[in-house]
């Protein structure tokens, strides 16, 4: 009986002190149990295109955040979203920066696909929504995009050898990536190792510490300048646009590619990829959707004589053209900015970008050049140093210089009225290689001059305003 009663006291003593904890661990648990699932408020955003990203309405946004004016709503402000009850956390809308994919996106926020899939209102989740640059919504506190503790599984490396060199247990670096077991991670799968630190896109293997591309990236007729950096020296090739990417070194472990985004390339996503060696020798590749943002170019409406229309001969030269201004020699001629090839700098009477529909419609095409006006017999100039490889009569650009400059980067002048240069001639900046004219299908005497960049015509403007790597 005593002994009985005894035991029935520990019991109650124990239960009680089990309570008394549970009360005082409460308030802690009892923030986190209310779920404030808060978001940043971002550029553009109003409190009605907030209701209706997260399905709430107005009236129930101003209640739980007790907004005096609704109209008064700042960028940065953190604003509870009620009624969200399956995460927790601060949502973030972030860019996808260039070299993260669905997966290391997923993986170093610790977001399940479902996750991913109720935050960014996939119909269905498809990494093909992820383009560099698209506004995904991410949910912070489950991990951070900042420092990218990563490892791509590649066939020669797995989940147990990605542990090992991480310090992370196995078992725990399968739970924390969501995975069923060890054995679930496969080639190509990107996994979140809380165990080391190791800066750079999450969908690269870690000894690639950046990659990035300048201003304005992939837009219509502009030059990409694609940069990779990486502890040690790699190699890289890649694509884009059908086009083969050039990464050629830059020195201390940089590595750049220079691609011209084509006007012919519309609005809509294109597949980026990167492939190359590490400096240990190992393999790597990465695939990215990106977006193409229109360049803005106007259209124009031409009426010409039908012999300037004969599709037959301008097709067969058109193909001699981009033969000749493709190839890509490893050799950079240039250092400096370049000169101007014209001394009328502002007399463009044509922009690059338009495009020219002819006679109502029987012939249309984009203008891969910059116009220079003035009249006849104007000096030409070599703005940077190159080789010529072409300088000839052609019938519709008539008499026609095409020099390359090294790295895939060629410059075209046509309806040229003397020729002063002979293929294989190496020219110098500034050096007077012909004179406008007016040869072949032209109304009259001016310069058109192109530059091309990895077998693409872009913008000849932007290589006269800054100096490209
Ligand atoms: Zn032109």
């Amino acid at each position: 009986m005593v002994t009985r009663f005894l035991l029935k006291k520990t019991l109650w003593l124990s239960l009680l002190a089990a309570i008394l904890l549970a009360l005082a661990v409460m308030p802690a648990h009892a923030q986190e149990d209310t779920n404030t699932v808060r978001y940043v408020v971002q550029p553009g955003d109003t409190l009605s295109s907030i209701s209706v990203r997260f399905d709430v309405s107005v009236a129930d946004l101003v209640d739980a955040n007790g907004l005096a004016d609704p109209n008064n709503l700042h960028v940065g402000d953190v604003l509870v979203i009620p009624g969200i009850d399956w995460i927790d956390g601060v949502l973030v809308l972030q860019d996808m920066p260039l070299g993260e994919s669905y997966l290391s996106v997923k993986r170093r926020y610790l977001l399940s696909d479902e996750d991913m899939a109720r935050l960014n209102r996939f119909t269905s989740t498809s990494p093909e929504q992820l383009y560099a640059g698209f506004q995904v919504m991410l949910a912070t506190e489950r991990g951070e995009l900042t420092e990218s503790s990563r490892a791509v599984v590649t066939p020669g490396l797995s989940l147990l050898e990605i542990a090992a060199a991480s310090g992370d247990n196995p078992w725990a670096l399968a739970a924390v990536n969501q995975l069923p077991g060890t054995w679930a991670a496969l080639p190509g799968d990107v996994l979140f190792t809380p165990g080391r630190q190791a800066a750079g896109p999450g969908g690269l293997p870690s000894p690639i510490t950046a990659l990035s591309l300048d201003e304005p990236g992939f837009m219509q007729g502009k030059t990409l300048v694609i940069r990779m950096d990486t502890d040690g020296e790699a190699q890289a090739g890649g694509e884009v646009f059908g086009h083969p990417l050039n990464f050629f070194p830059l020195g201390g472990g940089s590595l750049v590619a220079l691609q011209g985004v084509p006007l012919e390339a519309g609005s809509g996503t294109y597949e980026f990829t990167v492939t190359g060696t590490l400096p240990d020798g190992a393999a790597f590749s990465f695939a990215q959707p990106v977006r193409v943002d229109p360049g803005g170019y106007a259209r124009a409406s031409l009426f010409v004589g039908e012999e300037f229309l004969d599709e037959g001969v301008s097709t067969v030269e058109n193909q001699q053209v981009r033969e000749l201004m493709t190839p890509v020699t490893p050799e950079k001629l240039w250092t400096r900015l370049w000169g101007w090839p014209h001394d009328l700098v502002n007399d463009v009477t044509s922009e690059f970008g338009v495009f020219r529909v002819y006679n109502g419609g029987l012939a249309e095409g984009f203008h891969y050049g910059t116009d220079f006006g003035g009249g006849a017999l104007l000096n030409i100039y070599s703005p940077a140093p190159g080789r010529v490889v072409f300088a000839g009569a052609l019938d519709v650009r008539g008499n026609a210089t095409i020099i390359d400059h090294g790295w895939g980067v060629y410059t075209g002048y046509w309806h040229q009225q003397e020729i002063y240069v002979a293929e294989g001639d190496l020219v110098e900046p500034g050096e007077i290689i012909g004179l406008v004219g007016k040869s072949g299908r032209v109304s009259g005497p001016h310069l058109h001059w192109e530059v091309w960049v990895g077998g693409v015509p872009v913008e000849p403007l932007d290589w006269l305003a800054r100096v490209y790597p």
